[in-house]
């Protein structure tokens, strides 16, 4: 039906990540992500949460906290087919569909980390702070995307993806620093209303 189909587009255009954690940690994380929103508008439609790393790496995807929200009649079916119940949202896109589940039944909910700490603590100024932020994040969502699409990743496809997103970056390099200036914040608001 057209009119279904005009809404799914709606949701899908307006898929806002759940940002709050790093958010928390830096009040210029938020620019981070606009960034990586304008240079592949893509790269997050998956990903539901941009959440804090506490120790270790700069970053991390993590597929066991692969989510996927399905109709109810479709995970009956995984089930019966043998995939455990709480396994369900770790089954990449990549098999759904070659099991036959239609793609826009599937609505994919991924976390990814940032140590947005130990990038600032290594940073020099704000501007290299969220570029960093930024390429974390772009890394992150690359092996999400790849272990989605193809069922597995490396480190490959992530670090390119990094280079590229840099390379964009310094072409770009006016416009991200007229970003710095006195720019309102804006996302809390969507995401208490979006808990209603
Ligand atoms: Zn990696």
């Amino acid at each position: 039906m057209e009119t279904r189909t005009f809404e799914e587009w709606m949701a899908r255009k307006e898929h806002k990540v759940d940002e709050r954690q790093i958010d928390m940690f830096y009040d210029k994380a938020h620019i981070a992500v606009e960034l990586v929103n304008e240079y592949d508008p893509d790269l997050l439609s998956r990903v539901s949460t941009i959440a804090n790393l506490a120790s270790g790496a700069y970053g991390l995807y993590n597929s066991g906290e692969a989510n996927k929200e399905l109709p109810p009649d479709v995970k009956r079916w995984l089930i019966y087919r043998g995939v455990k119940e709480d396994q369900i949202g770790r089954v990449p896109q990549l098999i759904l569909k070659k099991w036959g589940v239609d793609p826009k039944q599937i609505e994919i909910g991924d976390t990814i980390h940032v140590n947005v700490r130990r990038i600032l603590s290594q940073s020099k100024n704000d501007i290299d702070a969220v570029l960093q932020i930024g390429s974390t994040i772009v890394h992150e969502a690359t092996h999400e995307k790849e272990r989605e699409f193809t069922g597995t990743s490396s480190e490959t496809g992530p670090k390119i993806a990094e280079q590229k997103f840099m390379q964009w970056a310094s072409q770009n390099m006016r416009r991200i620093t007229g970003k710095f200036v006195g720019k309102p914040r804006k996302n809390a608001d969507y995401y208490e209303r979006h808990s209603l």
